[in-house]
């Protein structure tokens, strides 16, 4: 919440924690804002001047590691902004990953935003690989000692915590613009934004860089300061999602030689499906008939197996690029980079908002100590911290994108080695459980 004061760290806005002053402040703000939007023109110069804020934490994108962040500072008593360039409707369906991990899972239910999850998200204990049309399933509980997936689309996890901060009185601002980081190689970060034509210079502790790929928070970092380790694949997915029943209870993903396919859902009554195709792809080049064939095709079973693939409408359907990349540090001064911002997995291992919810959680912890008692250890080890989770996961879904998926290329000795390790992963029980901890996620430790 904004706060006018500035006094010693740890204890910065805390007038606004009371919470009828804060609610006078936000409504103060509020009015301010109105009557700026609402000036005639001869006006209007004044109405160009800088509103001045203060919080503790600026956070920049409302995606899960922006809001999972703010929640998490919001139970530790720490105040956020979160500013976002969409609209609250374009953010809460956008349509992106369905795979939590069992400690992302947790951690949602552990701090109040797991309810709905709960009840319309759905468990999977396994994972199907297919190859050569035989089905075979890794028992994730069984080998990774109790743990499970749960298939609960990203959009919802972001229509829980946009809910749940703003009921909590939290700000979260939509539709900014012209958003800028300044300052944060001091102890006096500033952010300035517009928004709904007032511009604004938010001054903070801490930036909490959140905002994915194309940002402005890792582009505001020094040339020379960041170095980026990148994987581009040469291939993309088409995925879709179709209003027709899952065909499997658990995940399939297939190994065919005319490509990957993953047979995902969302919802008892809705499948999401994913084709890899080429990577300079375009949607318009492939009709619904043409997907479904492509569907039916790699996705195949032996005659000895029994399956069919439902088919149903197609409700929406992209073209996402599959690359790996990371950025070391995830830090400079007092800006924190963190989710998409930091780094990017290819989708095989599902692991995109799973890694961001993970990052977020270090973040929150070493802030936590930071605003508390002025112990910055963990918050300047947080990089290190991270990244050591960021390579295992970028490990696990290049192990994955390389076993899974045809390369431009590739010989009949390279399919060979795929089907190989295939049947490894599948037949030994300590390939299996190499597999199973990784995808149900390792233990998030500090
Ligand atoms: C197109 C796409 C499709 C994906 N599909 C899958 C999938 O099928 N399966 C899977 O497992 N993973 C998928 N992922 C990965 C997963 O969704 C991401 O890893 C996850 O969204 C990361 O969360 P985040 O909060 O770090 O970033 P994001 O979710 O990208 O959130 C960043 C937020 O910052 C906002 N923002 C950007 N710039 C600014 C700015 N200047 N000012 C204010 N706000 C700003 C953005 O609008 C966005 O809301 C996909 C990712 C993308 C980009």
């Amino acid at each position: 919440m904004y706060s006018p004061t500035a006094g010693p760290p740890g204890r910065r806005g805390a007038h606004a924690r009371v919470p009828w002053r804060r609610a006078l402040l936000r409504a103060r703000f509020a009015k301010r804002a109105r009557r700026r939007l609402d000036r005639p023109p001869e006006r209007k110069a004044r109405a160009t001047r800088v509103a001045s804020m203060r919080t503790q934490v600026a956070i920049i994108g409302a995606g899960p590691a922006g809001l999972t962040l703010s929640h998490l500072l919001h139970r530790a008593g720490i105040e956020s902004v979160v500013l976002e360039a969409r609209s609250r409707d374009h953010v809460e369906r956008r349509l992106r990953a369905g795979v939590l991990e069992h400690h992302t899972a947790a951690l949602l239910r552990d701090t109040g935003v797991g309810d709905r999850m709960d009840r319309e998200g759905m468990v999977h204990r396994g994972v199907n690989l297919r190859f050569e049309g035989r089905t075979h399933r890794i028992d994730l509980e069984g080998l990774s000692g109790g743990a499970a997936i749960t298939v609960y689309g990203q959009q919802e996890v972001v229509k829980d915590l946009i809910a749940a901060r703003l009921d909590a009185g939290g700000t979260v601002l939509f539709d900014v613009d012209d958003v800028s980081v300044h300052g944060v190689d001091t102890d006096a970060p500033r952010v300035r934004f517009t928004h709904e034509g007032v511009k604004n210079e938010l001054a903070c502790d801490v930036v909490a860089g959140c905002d994915g790929y194309h940002g402005v928070c890792r582009p505001a970092v020094p040339d020379g300061v960041l170095r980026s380790f990148e994987r581009v694949y040469p291939f993309a997915w088409l995925g879709i999602l179709a209003q027709a029943p899952p065909s499997s209870e658990e995940l399939i993903y297939a190994n065919h030689e005319r490509g990957f396919a993953l047979h995902s859902m969302r919802s008892p009554s809705i499948t999401r499906m994913y084709l890899q195709v080429e990577p300079d792809e375009e949607l318009d080049r492939w009709p619904d008939e043409r997907i479904w064939s492509e569907l039916q095709t790699r996705l195949a079973t032996h005659p000895g197996e029994e399956w069919t693939l439902a088919e149903g409408p197609i409700l929406e359907r992209s073209i996402t690029p599959m690359r790996g990349e990371v950025i070391e540090p995830m830090q400079y001064g007092r800006l924190y980079l963190a989710g998409d911002a930091a780094h990017i997995v290819p989708a095989t291992g599902a692991k995109g908002l799973n890694l961001a919810v993970a990052d977020v959680r270090v973040l929150a912890a070493g802030l936590q100590r930071f605003f508390a008692d002025g112990d910055t250890r963990l918050l300047a080890d947080y990089s290190r911290i991270c990244l050591q989770r960021v390579w295992r996961v970028q490990h696990f879904s290049w192990w994955m994108t390389t076993m899974m998926h045809r390369f431009a290329g590739d010989d009949a000795y390279s399919h060979r080695l795929q089907l190989s390790q295939l049947d490894y992963v599948t037949r030994s029980t300590a390939a299996a459980t190499t597999l199973a901890e990784n995808y149900v996620g390792m233990p998030l430790t500090l």
